[in-house]
């Protein structure tokens, strides 16, 4: 059990570093897991830039965003966007909350999603818009409290993604590693879909069927774990992954002293 929880925790920083890496997170955002173990528990990292996460950070949540343990470090601000979504959403095993650039021209402009390219399909059709202005009126606009994120999570329904105006966008997924691939591909698909009405008015998307066939690709084939595979190396390029231990270097021998009288130390 020991091993199955630091192998998640291992996981689940990868996948930090790695949405952080794609550049969809920078100083802000975060991915959760739930407890693999007990499902009325999530993790999430004390409150650091996603890049620099490591195993060791994750503090452990009850479903009211309450840590398990007094943490005695700072927390993120915004965790009732997870522990709302795992309260409403058993099936849902990992969530990401970021405010990715790519997506900021669709929320200013309250323009519908829509998958452009088949990996799009990730993120459905026209998935649904909450705004925290609806409900609470003026805020800091940060989810902090635990109705604020039923609200959202409520916004959510049953699809994996909603997107936040004037604020960003929560993905869901139903492991981490679905969760970041949800959260790449639809950001790649937000900055395809904008550059694309830069340019014209008229984007076909994938219809419902088609988003429904491709959507489900990556479970049925060995997309998921390739793709993961590809961000993990990114992220051992870039530095981010601490290097494996390296063995003890053998003893240097010791070369054989000749005796000579001209040998002086040398500075
Ligand atoms: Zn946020």
């Amino acid at each position: 059990m020991a091993n199955k929880i630091a192998e998640a925790r291992a996981e689940l920083s990868l996948a930090n570093r790695i949405v952080a890496n794609e550049g969809i997170i920078d100083a802000f955002g975060h991915v959760s897991m739930r407890h693999p173990d007990n499902p009325n528990r999530y993790f999430l990292s004390r409150s650091r830039a996603p890049e620099l996460v490591t195993p060791d950070d994750f503090i452990e949540y009850d479903l009211d965003s309450n840590p398990i343990r007094e943490p005695g470090v700072g927390q993120y601000s915004e965790r009732v966007i997870h522990g709302e979504i795992f309260k409403a959403r058993p099936d849902v095993m990992s969530v990401c909350h970021h405010h990715c650039p790519a997506f900021m021209p669709l929320l200013a402009n309250r323009i519908d999603y829509v998958p452009v390219f088949h990996l799009g399909a990730v993120g459905g059709i026209k998935p649904p818009f909450w705004d925290q202005h609806d409900e609470f009126g003026d805020t800091n606009m940060l989810v902090i409290k635990p109705e604020e994120g039923a609200s959202l999570a409520r916004a959510m329904g049953k699809g994996m993604m909603v997107l936040m105006r004037r604020h960003g966008v929560t993905v869901a997924g139903t492991s981490v590693k679905d969760c970041v691939f949800r959260t790449v591909f639809s950001a790649r698909n937000a900055a395809y879909q904008v550059q694309a009405l830069s340019i014209g008015s008229n984007i076909e998307s994938l219809s419902a069927g088609e988003a429904n066939l491709a959507g489900s690709i990556s479970s049925k084939t060995t997309g998921l774990t390739r793709s993961w595979e590809y961000w993990s190396m990114r992220v051992a390029k870039a530095g981010g992954v601490p290097a494996a231990k390296k063995a003890a270097p053998a003893k240097p021998r010791k070369p054989a002293v000749k005796k000579s009288s001209s040998k002086k130390k040398r500075r």
